[in-house]
């Protein structure tokens, strides 16, 4: 169907409000901020979709999705737009994106069960100041909490800085609503827990719009303490650090962050107290005799490590840092401006985790390689990473590398970050971690999710063929396809 049609037909059953064809928001459209640089110098090399459409409820979701099964129309759900792996990027002539901005009412905060229900449109910080107000919170805190929604949240199977205490979005969630692509509605209703089979609210989280659209959700609660107390050091080494972190976690001890950095993190960071060191961070959270117990046992396990602790940081210092470390939407639009205006720098990242004796081995193999193998080391400004989210069998490493670009503004993430990326990603696969720890596999990681998966893939496979048949959901996220890597992935 062309454009013309697809737009004649959604009028039959969408309001001319529901229907944006702006050609600002459907350039927008194209990409996400995996080609942040190529769409703020306006190079983007991707298809626009024939339209954006806003349903007003679950119904009107059902009917987008049977009319774009009838049609053969690609679809990608969309909810707050911070994708990073190019989950939101359009691979197909006139797909159809469908927001859920209009998804946006909390339905129910149940004080008693302990859980919160809200249409996929809600933004986790409009619920979570909401909770606030009456002493609870979700615990969930990603960095882009003031902008990410309950949808996108659940699809790319988010995590928090305050994880290691809350766990990530797949502990939160009780229950929730989707509508697959044949109009099909299932409700997984909330409990504690069941063995009524597999859990199938795993199908859906993490499945980052390839199988089915998200309409409502329903997280766990937890009761807010305001006081906390932060821990902060300086430290030789970074596997020093994932030492004393592993010491924490190991001995039965919940601090809610849990943070090592390399100097090179650091100093972006921390640069007015790093001294050219790791830092290691730890907050204790929770009601006093938990965050006094929580105080004990990361000061036990940093004596275990003395000799490694160069200095003990004034705790103040982080709770200042940590005020600032979520990124707004205006935050997002100032980066984007930077671009347009003159900046030709660039950051990415790469999330990947493994078992505590893997981690510093995938970390100093992958530095060793780019600063050897990739041929554009001397462009970069920074290379390291820190470890942020731990659990008791292993933690994830957050790589982090900062480079200036000097190629044409349509070649940078093939010639800056895939290279970066593709070392990271086989220096971990190589050693049995995994290759995504928290950003969702997106289309630039889909080279690798067969390797990710191994015999296991046939599981996933198998899902995408029961539920989206002809491929019509998020054409290209997960799922390898072979036109797609061909054109927006091979290396120049
Ligand atoms: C500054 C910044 C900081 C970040 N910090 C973190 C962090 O701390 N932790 C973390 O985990 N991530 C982080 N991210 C990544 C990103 O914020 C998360 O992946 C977030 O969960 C995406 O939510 P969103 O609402 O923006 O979704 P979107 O970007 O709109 O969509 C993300 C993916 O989910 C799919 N999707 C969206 N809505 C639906 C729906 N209703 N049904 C089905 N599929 C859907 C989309 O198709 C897409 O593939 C960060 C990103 C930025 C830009």
């Amino acid at each position: 169907m062309d454009q013309q049609s697809i737009l004649e037909s959604l009028k039959d059953f969408l309001r001319l409000d529901q229907i944006n064809t702006d050609p600002a928001a459907l350039y927008d459209a194209r990409s996400d901020r995996y080609k942040k640089y190529a769409k703020a110098k306006k190079v983007l090399d991707t298809p626009p979709p024939a339209a954006i459409v806003y349903p007003d409820s679950t119904e009107e979701v059902r009917t987008l999705l049977e009319f774009c099964a009838k049609n053969k129309i690609n679809v990608i759900p969309r909810s707050g737009k911070t994708a990073t792996e190019g989950g939101l990027e359009n691979w197909k002539e006139n797909s159809l994106v469908i927001d859920g901005k209009n998804l946006n009412r909390i339905i129910k905060i149940d004080t008693y069960n302990m859980q919160a229900t809200v249409q996929a449109g809600v933004p986790l910080q409009v619920l979570e100041d909401e909770l606030r107000k009456q002493g609870l919170t979700t615990g969930h805190s990603p960095q882009s909490k003031p902008v990410a929604q309950f949808g996108g949240l659940v699809a790319t199977r988010s995590i928090g800085q305050f994880s290691t205490l809350y766990g990530g979005i797949e502990d939160m969630v009780a229950g929730l609503e989707c509508v697959f692509p044949d109009g099909h509605i299932a409700r997984i209703k909330n409990v504690p827990r069941r063995a009524g089979g597999p859990d199938i609210r795993h199908i859906v989280i993490g499945s980052e719009g390839t199988l089915c659209y998200i309409t409502e959700v329903t997280v766990k609660l937890f009761r807010f303490y305001p006081h906390h107390k932060f821990y902060g050091y300086l430290v030789d080494n970074v596997d020093t650090g994932i030492k004393v972190l592993r010491e924490v976690i190991v001995a039965g001890y919940r601090p809610s962050v849990a943070r090592v950095y390399s100097e090179e993190d650091a100093r972006q960071h921390f640069y007015h107290f790093y001294k050219n060191r790791c830092v290691l961070i730890f907050m204790a959270e929770g009601p006093a005799p938990m965050v006094k117990a929580t105080s004990e046992g990361i000061e036990e396990a940093v004596s275990k490590y003395r000799n490694s602790i160069v200095e003990q940081v004034d705790s103040k210092l982080l709770d200042e840092w940590f005020d600032n470390l979520n990124w707004s939407q205006k935050d997002i639009d100032d980066e984007a401006q930077g671009m347009i205006d003159n900046d030709s720098h660039d950051g990415f990242t790469t999330e990947i985790s493994a078992d505590w004796e893997t981690i510093p081995k995938i970390y100093h193999n992958v530095i060793d390689r780019v600063k050897k193998e990739f041929r554009k080391a001397k462009d970069l400004t920074m290379l390291g990473g820190h470890s942020s989210h731990s659990y008791i069998n292993g933690t994830n490493m957050y790589f982090v590398y900062n480079y200036k670009i000097k190629c044409e503004p349509e070649d940078e993430m093939k010639i800056y970050h895939h290279p970066i990326q593709t070392i990271i990603v086989e220096e971990t696969l190589k050693r049995g971690g995994s290759m995504c720890h928290h950003h969702g596999i997106g289309k630039y990681r889909s080279q690798w999710t067969k390797d990710e998966h191994g015999s296991a893939y046939y599981i996933l496979e198998k899902l995408k063929g029961a539920f989206d048949p002809d491929m019509l959901m998020s054409y290209g996220n997960i799922f390898p396809r072979e036109d797609g890597v061909k054109k927006y992935i091979s290396l120049v």
